[in-house]
């Protein structure tokens, strides 16, 4: 582990010139220089590329996972890359710095391929880059796997292509997941800068990587203002009336304190805004509330027939609608850049939920504001959907105090403000997960109350 970490940190300052290694990039070249499976999902212009670039000029160094060593020669690092311009810059960046790289593509003529292959056959190459649809030459995949010291590293750049739900799917990625028994590579880095759960999946599928080796940058999104507001005073009033709405009862929303809070919000911050609420019928409730309150609102959840759910949809993506009441349903694929709010009107299910909720708002780089409101009858209703009974009121009450008090340093009634996701917001959900573990509800129990 040390030793890989000083060889690495080695390269970085003799080869690239650089001081030190930069967000996961160091945790991600670790795990593939021990031989784990990677994924690295940085944005563009993070540096990616060093994840496998160092591991590449590393791996003559190295012992090999019996001790023995994996190669004299050192064997080879592979890049697929669909981007041949890209891939060109790349090794003229490596053959600048000393590091023995070649790349494949339409573009080289028959004298060259054959110089190219000749230097694999030796092990003379440290990394060959190439684009997915080499993968369909035979005499390109004989030629690597006789590769002396073989594959020691598939690098899948811009990996997002093996998903459906990338929006670029290219169905030669899929044969590059093949491609990795068929060369017998030791270890495979998956590279993307597309962070959606979905895609993620598909690519850890689809290369055997854990979740564990998973790397990414924080999402740090500095025009985003993350404002937290306690609205605890009544919370009893509170408390009966979620119970009202759970229970299907005649709904008093209008006495909810939020409401005050949220309208005062509004009108301080106007502009295309997302409320997520947890429950279908809060969101038909509210957007009803902010209509009669002169608001342009729609309500947005499962329950509601697909038409109409469109219609939504263009309504705030042209303007015609200002604000979207939506359950959890809203927003995958959702394109609208200006969004200026993200309210949440409850908890979400996991900070993950939350992060990507909020991560709507500002695409345009534009200053933007996530509230969260934090009362009670919120603790409340997460712990009934997880639980199935009904926790002390004094309880919940006491554990929204002791957050803001001591956790945060917020006295009740106050607001913090914060621009970094994780950071305190996530103290509240990691503090309500260590106490009650309640916040991983899952939806189909509670079918019945329509929490989605
Ligand atoms: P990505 O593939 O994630 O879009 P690149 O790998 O092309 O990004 O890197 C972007 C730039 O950042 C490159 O110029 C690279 O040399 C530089 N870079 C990467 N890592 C570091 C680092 N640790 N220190 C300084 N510069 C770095
Ligand atoms: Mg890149």
């Amino acid at each position: 582990g040390d030793s890989h970490i000083a060889l690495a940190e080695q390269i970085l300052s003799n080869q690239f010139g650089f001081r030190a290694f930069r967000h996961e990039q160091a945790a991600a070249i670790q795990h593939i220089l021990k031989g784990d499976n990677v994924l690295v999902i940085f944005p563009t212009g993070a540096g990616k590329s060093l994840c496998y670039q160092i591991p590449a000029i590393a791996f003559p160094e190295l012992d090999g996972p019996e001790g023995a060593r994996e190669s004299a020669e050192g064997g080879v690092t592979i890049v697929v890359s669909p981007l041949m311009a890209l891939m060109k810059d790349q090794v003229d960046v490596l053959k600048k710095r000393g590091i023995p790289a070649e790349s494949i593509d339409s573009n080289k003529t028959w004298e060259e391929l054959e110089m190219i292959y000749r230097a694999l056959a030796r092990s003379q190459l440290r990394i060959l880059y190439c684009a997915p649809e080499r993968l369909n030459n035979e005499g390109f995949v004989e030629t690597v796997k006789r590769i002396p010291g073989g594959i020691r590293l598939l690098a899948v750049d811009e990996a997002h292509c093996v998903s459906e739900w990338g929006h670029s799917f290219r169905p030669d990625y899929l044969k590059v997941a093949r491609f990795v028994n068929e060369i017998k590579a030791g270890r495979v880095v998956c590279l993307t800068a597309t962070a959606t759960p979905k895609v993620a999946e598909d690519i850890c599928k689809a290369f055997s990587i854990q979740p564990a080796y998973v790397f990414r940058t924080t999402p740090y999104r500095p025009n985003l203002e993350l404002l937290a507001k306690t609205v605890c005073k009544e919370y009893n009033r509170d408390i009966s009336v979620s119970l009202d709405i759970m229970l299907g009862f005649h709904v008093k929303s209008e006495s909810d304190k939020r409401f005050e809070e949220l309208f005062r919000f509004l009108r301080a911050n106007p502009g295309p805004t997302l409320i997520y609420v947890a429950m279908q019928q809060q969101s038909e409730i509210h957007a009803k509330v902010l209509a009669a309150q002169g608001f342009k609102a729609a309500p947005f959840h499962a329950g509601l027939k697909i038409e109409v759910k469109q219609r939504t949809q263009d309504d705030f993506l042209s303007g015609k609608v200002d604000i979207v009441c939506a359950t959890i349903a809203f927003g995958m694929g959702i394109d609208k850049p200006d969004i200026r709010n993200v309210v949440h009107w409850d908890l979400s299910n996991t900070v993950e939920e939350y992060s990507q909720q909020i991560g709507r708002a500002g695409r345009d780089g534009k200053p933007s504001k996530c509230m969260f409101y934090l009362a009670p009858s919120a603790f409340y209703l997460r712990e009934v959907f997880a639980r199935g009974d009904l926790p002390s009121r004094s309880s919940l009450v006491g554990l929204v105090f002791d957050i803001f008090k001591e956790a945060l340093g917020v006295p009740v009634g106050g607001v913090f403000k914060t621009n970094h996701y994780r950071h305190p917001l996530s103290i509240i959900y990691a503090t309500l997960e260590l106490h009650f573990g309640f916040i991983r509800a899952t939806t189909s129990e509670y079918s019945t109350y329509k929490f989605e």
